[in-house]
């Protein structure tokens, strides 16, 4: 089996498409604006719809472009290197949307709700985490319990991101406890306006246009036709739509981790000290260097799943490999990226220190870097 990806004409032009749209609408100065002053890039995000990008894994018969991963991950990628928070929320709606209800949800859920997030009109997100249930999240505790032909919703989310500017989202609750604890949770797709679901920001080091949220659910009301998938059973669904968590959320630092690099490398040709350009000191060009190798290796892994889970292929090893190596190069290369720009990368008027900052994610959340290590250990057979 070749490790290269061949990439089609068609991807190939898809790519340079969606990177000519990048360069034309999403400059520098607007990409910090959402930053400092914490905005959802909203008319970005519709123009996005516009092209047709937010249903690109949508099937067409419910108004997408039918692509595959190595369609979503070259968007993801362009977007991640032009604006991190955006392309996540692109994510978002390919993963909760295009996956999660395209897989699981009714025919009636299909019609309805994926012609709306392809073009933009409907926005989504997603809670699984809890205050007790973090890495270990089979244990979540919020309950829904059937009451005629509804189920009411009781317990609390945290962390759930892009809730400021989402219209669903896909809530995962336990409805049995009876059994292993990874029986007995139930996914449902709810209103974000539903009463009794009150929302309260957090503030985090990072990623502020999109942002995250704790959320308390107090008695919601959820009509049973927004089941996804089937009762007790939602873990195994969730864990597919996991794969496409972690290619897109690979994808997208990928392509971050890029930016930082480019950034970096014309810091360090431009800034003089001792007389030369600082990228002539071995230290410095050193960093690029390691900088380089890091982001290839993402770039190949990225692809290299993305493949395979288009041939339905992948294994949660491969997953996992992905997930910690992409994750953990963007973080490494905002940290060497920040010391090439000295005492400039610790201000806030260059963009290394987002990267810093939003990098820092990449290693806790969707499972931390420990987690992955666990899961990769089990492929080999060591039992935690
Ligand atoms: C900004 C942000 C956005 C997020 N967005 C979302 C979202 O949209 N939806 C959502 O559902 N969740 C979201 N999350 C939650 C995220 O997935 C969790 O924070 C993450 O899974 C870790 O859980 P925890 O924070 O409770 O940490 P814990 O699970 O308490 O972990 C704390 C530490 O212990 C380590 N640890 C725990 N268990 C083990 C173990 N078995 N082996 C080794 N080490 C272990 C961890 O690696 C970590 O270092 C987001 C989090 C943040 C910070």
């Amino acid at each position: 089996m070749s490790m290269d990806v061949v990439f089609s004409p068609e991807q190939e032009l898809f790519r340079s498409t969606v990177r000519s749209f990048c360069e034309r609408e999403i400059t520098r100065e607007y990409v910090r604006t959402c930053d400092r002053e914490k905005q959802a890039p909203v008319e970005l995000y519709q123009k996005l719809g516009a092209q047709g990008w937010l249903g690109i894994n949508v099937p067409e018969e419910y108004g997408g472009g039918g692509g595959g991963a190595v369609e979503v991950a070259i968007l993801l990628e362009e977007l991640g290197r032009a604006f991190l928070d955006l392309s996540f929320w692109v994510f978002r709606a390919v993963t909760w949307g295009g996956i999660m209800i395209g897989e699981f949800g009714t025919e009636a859920h299909k019609q309805e709700l994926l012609p709306k997030v392809a073009s933009g009109e409907l926005s989504i997100c997603f809670a699984l985490t809890e205050p007790e249930a973090g890495s270990d999240a089979a244990s979540i505790t919020l309950t829904a319990t059937e009451d005629g032909d509804d189920y009411i919703l009781k317990g609390q989310k945290v962390f759930t991101s892009g809730f400021k500017v989402s219209d669903l989202v896909v809530v995962a609750t336990r409805t049995s406890s009876e059994g292993k604890k990874h029986h007995g949770i139930t996914n449902f797709v709810v209103d974000t306006k539903s009463p009794g679901l009150e929302w309260q920001p957090i503030e985090t080091l990072g990623h502020w246009p999109l942002g995250t949220a704790t959320l308390y659910f107090d008695e919601v009301r959820v009509p049973k036709s927004n089941m996804l998938g089937t009762l007790h059973d939602g873990w195994k669904d969730l864990g597919v739509s996991l794969r496409y968590e972690r290619l897109c959320l690979s994808a997208a630092r990928t392509g971050a981790a890029k930016a930082a690099m480019h950034d970096s490398l014309a810091y360090a040709q431009e800034r003089r000290q001792f007389d030369r350009p600082i990228a002539q000191f071995q230290a410095v060009s050193h960093r690029l260097a390691d900088m380089q190798v890091l982001i290839e290796i993402s770039e190949m892994l990225v692809y290299r799943y993305a493949a395979r889970l288009d041939r339905d292929a992948a294994t949660l090893r491969d997953a996992a490999i992905l997930k910690l190596y992409a994750c953990e190069a963007y973080k490494e290369v905002a940290d060497l990226g920040l010391q090439i720009l000295g005492g400039y990368g610790y201000t806030m008027e260059y963009d290394l220190q987002r990267h810093y900052r939003e990098s820092r994610l990449g290693v806790i959340g969707a499972g931390t870097s420990d987690i992955q290590r666990n899961i990769i250990a089990r492929t080999l057979g060591i039992k935690g």
